[in-house]
This record gives structure tokens, C-alpha cells and sequence, in this order.
């Protein structure tokens, strides 16, 4: 018999759980019921959702398109624009912005006003770095390698760096190390999420010990993404899955001891389905 490990931080953190918990009371309330943006990177949640007629709304210039409704505001959170433009629409906004993101917000508008350059480090195509930039008063960097790091200047005498809350965080000293040695008036603030840290570092420990890693979680997902690169750094014979459907189970023939972990994005039942499928096979 293998040694099957799951990770104990696997699946919904608390951000997520309660913004999903959210849209389902949404529904049982009635009326249309929006949300902005698909609610989770997890596509059995979404469908789940759509057969129940949730719609999604696919950005600032969609919400116009709609008829008045309820809008969830999804974990991520969105940019100031985005609240004036829902209430300008006649939308109920229903505000599930992880807390931990709103402190973003708040951090990044109160020191934009002050006039510090915000840097953020994170990715700039991802929904919650693009609301964070919304938030402030004047224009963001953006930095997520070594090289826009180095590159980076401003013409401000204080810097105040922030961060992406799912961002990987020996990467995110590595690059605020960069940062300091540029002679600026320095102020951090890690606003990783520790739900995020601890997955990571799980998944880390784990996958040190495993044969085999199964990383489960939607394609789309950055954090689930990140745990693959972290697994795959460890265990080269790491696999990325949204579901059982997608699991080779051949694969995973030669390996004694194979771990599990799942994204933020990832539904218990579907980690569960997962971790009874490899029980049962092997
Ligand atoms: S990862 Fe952390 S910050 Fe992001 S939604 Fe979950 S609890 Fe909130």
C-alpha cells in the first residue's frame, strides 16, 4: 500500500469559501444575480453557478449590457471605477472583497495620497493587482521579476511596496532586496496572505518527501499555478489536475509515497474525490 499525503491548508481559504458561501444566499434570495467576473478560477463552481443562473459580468463596459440586479463583488476585489459604474447602473453590489485585500486598498489609496509611489509586487494582468492599482491616486509599478525590479525608478523620494496577496514569498523578498538598494525612502508592508504562505510551505514539505505530487486546482488559477511550480521545483514528477477525471492514474504507479495539495480555488469535494480515487487505486 502507497503513502498517500494530503495537505492539511489543501482547497478554499477563508476569502474564497466566504465569497462563494455569498453568491449561494444571492440565489436563494432571487432576482437577477450577477457577479463580476467569475467568482472563483474554478470551472465546476462556475458551472455550478450558471446552471442556477448566475451570470457573469466581463468588466466595466459589460455592466451597462444588464439588466438591474444583485453584483458579487468577488474575492479579488475590484477598482474604485468599478463600484461608481455598478451604483451609476442601478446594481445591488453585494461586496465579497477578501478583507485582507480591502486592507490593501486601503494602505495603497492612503499612501497614494500622500504622495508615495506605490510599488505592488505581483503580476499586473491579475484582477486583484489591477484593483489594487484602481485604488491609486496616482499610477502604480507594477514588478514581478528581477529585471523590472532593477529597471525600476521614480522620480519620488518614498517608495511604499505592497504585494500581491497570492505571490510567492522568497520572490517577494528577492525583489524588495533589489528594491532597497535604490536609495529610496522605504516602506513595506507583506501583505501576502499567510493562508497562501502556509499553503506553499506545505506544499513544499510535502513534495520534498513525495515520489509523485498531485497539484489540483482550475488551469486559470495563479495561486493553484504557483503550488505546481513550487511542487515541481522539489518533485519533477508533479502533476497539475482540475478534477479526478483528469488524473493518469498510471503515472503514479512507480511512486511509494505521492502527496496531494489543491489552490484556494479548489472545492473539498473535488479534493476529496481525489484523495479516495488514489486511496482506492492503491
Ligand atoms: S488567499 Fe488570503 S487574501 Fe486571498 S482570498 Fe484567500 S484569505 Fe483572502
Amino acid at each position: 500500500m502507497k503513502d498517500v499525503v494530503l495537505a492539511k491548508s489543501a482547497g478554499f481559504c477563508f476569502g474564497v469559501k466566504r465569497a462563494v458561501d455569498m453568491v449561494y444566499e444571492q440565489i436563494k434570495k432571487g432576482g437577477n444575480i450577477y457577479t463580476y467576473g467569475p467568482i472563483i478560477h474554478n470551472e465546476t463552481v462556475v458551472e455550478d453557478l450558471s446552471a442556477k443562473g448566475v451570470r457573469i459580468i466581463d468588466g466595466l463596459d459589460d455592466i451597462k449590457d444588464h439588466d438591474p440586479g444583485t453584483v458579487i463583488i468577488r474575492s479579488h476585489g475590484v477598482e474604485q471605477a468599478v463600484y461608481a459604474e455598478l451604483e451609476r447602473c442601478g446594481m445591488k453590489i453585494v461586496d465579497a472583497t477578501c478583507p485582507f485585500v480591502l486592507k490593501i486598498h486601503s494602505i495603497v489609496y492612503e499612501k497614494s495620497k500622500e504622495g508615495k509611489q506605490i510599488v505592488i509586487i505581483g503580476n499586473a494582468d491579475h484582477p486583484e493587482v489591477q484593483g489594487i492599482m484602481g485604488w491609486c491616486e496616482t499610477p502604480a509599478a507594477v514588478i514581478d521579476t528581477e529585471e523590472k525590479a532593477h529597471e525600476f525608478k521614480t522620480d519620488k523620494e518614498s517608495i511604499h511596496i505592497v504585494s500581491q496577496t497570492t505571490f510567492q514569498y522568497n520572490k517577494f523578498k528577492q525583489l524588495v532586496e533589489i528594491l532597497l538598494h535604490k536609495g529610496y525612502n522605504n516602506n513595506i508592508s507583506n501583505t501576502i496572505c499567510n493562508a497562501t504562505e502556509v499553503r506553499q510551505k506545505e506544499t513544499r514539505e510535502i513534495a520534498k518527501e513525495a515520489d509523485a505530487m498531485i497539484v489540483i486546482g482550475g488551469k486559470k488559477s495563479s495561486n493553484t499555478g504557483k503550488l505546481y511550480e513550487i511542487s515541481c521545483q522539489e518533485c519533477p514528477n508533479t502533476f497539475h489536475i482540475g478534477g479526478v477525471d483528469e488524473l493518469d492514474m498510471e503515472l503514479l504507479k512507480g511512486a511509494e509515497r505521492i502527496g496531494i495539495t489543491a489552490g484556494a480555488s479548489t472545492p473539498n469535494n473535488i479534493i476529496q474525490e481525489v484523495y479516495t480515487s488514489v486511496r482506492r487505486e492503491f
